[in-house]
């Protein structure tokens, strides 16, 4: 590796020890960049990387919040606001006990790459809290949400920075942050992505990132003279992402036959149709319940405290979280036929895992390029809130397939140029990271 870069590494590690997830997405982002800052001497010149690795601005608080039986709570609150270069900071917010500096940094590491492939003008940010909404009513969810705004809405803004869902917080999260902010600011802008149809959501926005890691794959495969067509897949997580990624593979004509959550997984080898998706949908979204129960109602298989990752598919479109395939599970995947992997969710594929997949010429779509679908079309709503007009849902969707197009293509073109044509995680990491280098030393020593 280039000594520069080398250097850089060494000293975020010392600096962040603790944080081993946000030390993962660094190392995987430098290794594919160092190439190119070896080329381009301007890089270190202006101190890209250290710099890079520094988020302009965090912002951690606490989250008071009162439960049903008049207790008080107190959860963790975070905003890290990584990246202005391309535009206000935009990212999800993540509710989920696992949740703490090191996954919101590693996320909005990511995002801040991810955001610049969409071709649309994002800068990067993350943050969340380690309230767990599983098994809290709707007026505790609203009461955590209205509290955690009540900090939080001093540091974003429709052209500062735009908060959207993420594992934990959908449609009814947003709604509850997105009331208490217009009440709090007195002002009605698209200060929240992930809205709803009736007050400043944008069709395709929750469907996004799902259809987006299956256009992505669709591209990949496309390339190669091939199709979704009759290919079998195994999809893990059950949540938004998980979703919307069945429903796309089966309007392509593939077929589905995993879902899991944190309890376990199913298999379900006669393929999950629409009308089980159907199901699956108000088990998850409406009456939040367990994914067993849908093996009790099909009769499939239900494999307790197991992920999807051992069985026989052409294609893998992990959707649930961070590092839930192993080198070892990507050896059993590509031992059982698995050909192309879609990442739906960040960085769920561990180190190991991935140099499985590239290592057997398994078409890897990693996440910062697969999963771009959803912010991408959050950056699509924030467009029609300063237009104040709704796009049909023909007309978002067809431009979500052109910004998965393009990202495709600039991911695989980054690839080729540096040597290795077809191996998108350099070729995402490389794309995405000389546009926010470029525009970072544009914009003068900030
Ligand atoms: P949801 O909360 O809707 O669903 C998450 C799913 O993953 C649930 O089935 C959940 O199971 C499962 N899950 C979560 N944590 C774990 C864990 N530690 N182990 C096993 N299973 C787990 O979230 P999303 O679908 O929105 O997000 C899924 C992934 O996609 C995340 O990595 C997210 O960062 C990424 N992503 C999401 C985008 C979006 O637009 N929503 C955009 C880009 C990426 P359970 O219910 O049991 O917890």
């Amino acid at each position: 590796m280039n000594k520069y870069v080398e250097a850089v590494l060494e000293q975020t590690k010392r600096k962040n020890s603790e944080q081993v997830e946000f030390i993962q997405a660094v190392t995987e982002v430098f290794e594919s960049i160092a190439p190119v800052v070896e080329r381009h001497k301007k890089y270190q010149d202006h101190a890209i990387l250290e710099r890079i690795v520094e988020p302009e601005r965090g912002i951690i608080f606490r989250v008071p919040w009162q439960d049903d039986k008049g207790r008080f709570q107190v959860n963790r609150g975070f905003r890290i606001q990584f990246n202005s270069a391309l535009g206000p900071y935009k990212g999800g917010l993540r509710f989920h006990p696992s949740v703490n500096l090191s996954i919101i940094k590693f996320l909005g590491f990511e995002q801040i790459f991810k955001n610049s492939l969409t071709t649309l003008p994002m800068g990067g940010g993350k943050g969340g809290s380690d309230f767990d909404p599983k098994g809290k009513s709707d007026n505790e969810v609203m009461r955590f949400c209205q509290s955690f705004v009540t900090e939080l809405y001093r540091h974003v803004g429709a052209d500062t920075d735009v908060p959207a869902g993420d594992i934990g917080v959908g449609g009814r999260e947003v709604g509850f942050m997105f009331g208490q902010y217009k009440r709090i600011v007195n002002e009605s802008t698209g200060v929240l992505t992930g809205k709803g149809l009736k007050w400043g959501g944008s069709l395709i926005r929750s469907e996004a990132t799902g259809y987006g890691a299956v256009y992505f794959a669709q591209e990949m495969l496309t390339k190669r003279g091939d199709s979704m067509k009759g290919k079998v897949c195994a999809v893990s997580g059950s949540g938004n992402v998980a979703q919307y990624t069945v429903e796309k593979i089966n309007q392509l004509g593939g077929k589905v036959v995993t879902l899991s959550d944190s309890n376990g997984t199913i298999y379900d080898a006669a393929g999950i149709t629409e009308e089980k998706l159907a199901f699956i949908m108000d088990l998850k979204n409406v009456r939040r319940a367990r994914i067993k129960e849908y093996a009790d109602k099909y009769g499939a298989q239900y494999k307790e405290g197991e992920r999807p990752w051992s069985v026989k598919c052409d294609c893998a479109f992990p959707s649930a979280t961070q590092n839930e395939i192993s080198g070892e599970d990507a050896k059993v995947l590509v031992k059982n036929g698995c050909r192309l992997v879609a990442e739906g969710a960040n960085m769920p594929t561990d180190p190991d895992g991935v140099e499985v997949f590239l290592k057997n010429k398994v078409l890897f779509g990693p996440g910062k390029a697969a999963n771009a679908g959803g912010v991408a079309t959050s950056g699509l709503e924030m467009s029609q809130n300063s237009m104040r007009l709704a796009w049909t849902r023909a007309e978002v969707d067809q431009r979500l397939s052109l910004i998965m197009k393009s990202i495709h293509e600039n991911a695989y073109a980054a690839s080729a140029e540096y040597g290795d044509a077809g191996n998108y995680v350099l070729g995402a990491n490389i794309a995405g990271f000389v546009k926010v280098a470029d525009s970072m030393i544009d914009q003068g020593l900030v």
